[in-house]
């Protein structure tokens, strides 16, 4: 079947995929079964579109959470027993439909977060891609290393550490919760998935879809709810071992807080305020590409968006004005438009949030440039402009805080010296950016760069097996290739005697 590309048979195609969630509650999926709330509770999703409701939504609480653990309790002995070839397997189906439900998935993202299409067409294929690696990787997931001494041989196993919660954000649900939910099944782990309360409907289609694949009931449990009831539930929840949480650092500081009294595992992807440092000797065609790429793609709400550009003081004034025309050619609009880029944000608070850095900009001193709006926005939609800050410094709130949105400070910088300075100087430490021709500065700079991810000329370009996550305010923990299966697993060393070593000899 053709796959819908125009605006006009993209929106036809929400209708039809949107009508199911309109008419009844978005359920619960716990232990295979879709529920409603025990209490019948619901929330309201609101399109970011136009403000319409596209539907209510189970809220849930401490019991759903407790049925989901369980389930997800029960289902761990037999999961988890499964060779990593049987896993293997189910997870591949995962996959395939994934990819056969692709454009139902993506446009559905679309209208609930307002993601653009132009990237989500890719999701849910970048979604099956993650399934396809930790599938891949399922049967070696427990392996470990030869150890020897002259007495004894050691070797290290890894098992499945148990029933994980895995908590998400709005900015790119579906492909976010993929990067999550693919490893920890890969390891033998069970799931209790809590998505945002503002973009809850690709996490149910994943669920959905994961059991149409053959995941036996229990091994993926989705609860809908609010982050201070579900999303705290789950994390002092005993049965559940571990969190893999991505979302703000506020909140990962509360987690912290709710997982202590049962010794929770975390893995925090959390903010950031990327640098990304443009030197006078770089190619600016291609820096000039990247760092609007990097910052008005995905609505901006990216945490690895280039927020901060640092540019060299020789080519800024030239640099910053090749970025504002730019900036003012990128198409905001519909998210079902194929050739928009910038679509409306995800609900009003984070709109009104957005939006003020403008006027923050101003009392912080430096210069706004607006892009160019929507001229057909529809009432009630969320819809903001794209911003470039100029003659910005760093100590500015705009240089400081994360926006999330298609907003970009730019800051000059005289020397290297200063520059990783003023990279170095922000509470977070995701990625860094670091554009130069000159082969010694780029080591130089990426190794003093206090981040997790540097990526030199280039923007952030994803190898599954490479770690991902950030220092400081920025996270704990890394994901990608074996660094997931650490997380999801626990490391056994075990050591067998060859008869000969001494065991000291006490008492009579
Ligand atoms: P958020 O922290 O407000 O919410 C994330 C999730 O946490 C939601 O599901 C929410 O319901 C839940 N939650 C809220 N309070 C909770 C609590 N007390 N206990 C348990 N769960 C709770 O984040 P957001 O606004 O949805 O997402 C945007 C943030 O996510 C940005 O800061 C962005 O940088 C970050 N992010 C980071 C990465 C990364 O890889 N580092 C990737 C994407 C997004």
């Amino acid at each position: 079947m053709k796959r819908p590309t125009t605006f006009k048979e993209n929106t036809s195609a929400a209708a039809d995929y949107l009508a199911r969630f309109a008419s009844s509650p978005l359920p619960h999926i716990i232990n295979g079964k879709k529920v409603a709330s025990e209490s019948g509770e619901t929330f309201t999703n609101f399109s970011p579109v136009d403000g319409t409701t596209l539907g209510e939504v189970a809220s849930g609480g401490a019991t759903e959470i407790d049925d989901a653990a369980q389930a997800a309790a029960e289902a761990f002995g037999a999961w988890s027993a499964l060779s990593g070839t049987e896993r293997k397997q189910t997870l591949h189906r995962v996959a395939d439909l994934l990819e056969d439900r692709a454009h139902e998935i993506a446009v559905t993202e679309c209208m609930d977060s307002g993601q653009t299409m132009r990237f989500m067409a890719a999701a849910a294929l970048r979604g099956a891609a993650n399934f396809r690696f930790f599938a891949d990787r399922a049967p070696t997931a427990a392996d470990g290393q030869s150890l020897p001494t002259a007495t004894h041989i050691n070797y290290t196993t890894r098992q499945p550490i148990g029933p994980i919660g895995v908590i998400t954000p709005w900015n790119t649900p579906f492909m976010l919760s993929t990067w999550k939910i693919a490893p920890a099944l890969a390891a033998g782990c069970t799931v209790v998935h809590k998505p945002a309360e503002w973009s809850p409907l690709s996490a149910h289609l994943l669920a959905e879809i994961a059991l149409e694949a053959g995941l036996p009931p229990g091994v993926l449990n989705v609860v809908n709810g609010l982050g201070e009831s579900a999303g705290k539930s789950l994390t002092e929840h005993p049965e559940i071992k571990a969190i893999a949480f991505v979302g703000e650092s506020s909140t990962g500081s509360m987690i912290q807080a709710q997982g202590a009294p049962t010794l929770k595992r975390l893995h925090f992807e959390l903010g950031g305020k990327n640098p990304v440092i443009v030197y006078d000797d770089a190619d600016i065609e291609r820096a000039l590409e990247a760092v609007i790429f990097m910052i008005y793609s995905l609505n901006g709400e990216r945490c690895t968006s280039s927020s901060r550009v640092l540019i060299q003081s020789s080519i800024y004034d030239e640099f910053v004005d090749r970025l504002a025309v730019k900036m003012k050619g990128i198409n905001v609009g519909h998210p079902l438009d194929p050739d928009v880029v910038i679509g409306p944000m995800i609900h009003p608070i984070h709109q009104q949030k957005v939006s003020s850095f403008a006027d923050t900009a101003t009392q912080n001193g430096a210069t706004v440039i607006e892009g160019t709006p929507f001229a057909d926005a529809p009432d009630g939609g969320n819809w903001v402009t794209p911003m470039l800050f100029t003659n910005a410094t760093n100590d500015m709130d705009i240089a400081q805080q994360e926006i999330f949105g298609p907003a970009l400070t730019a800051i000059a910088f005289n020397d290297e010296a200063d520059s990783v300075e003023i990279a170095n100087d922000t509470p977070y430490g995701l990625a860094g950016y670091v554009w130069t021709n000159d082969a010694g500065r780029a080591h130089r700079v990426s190794n003093q760069l206090d981040v997790g991810m540097v990526w030199v000329n280039s923007q952030n370009v994803r190898h599954l097996p490479t770690p991902f996550g950030g220092m400081k305010a920025s996270g704990i923990g890394r994901d990608g290739g074996d660094w997931s299966f650490d997380f999801y697993m626990e490391t056994k060393n075990i050591s067998v005697s060859l008869g000969t070593h001494t065991i000291p000899a006490l008492g009579a």
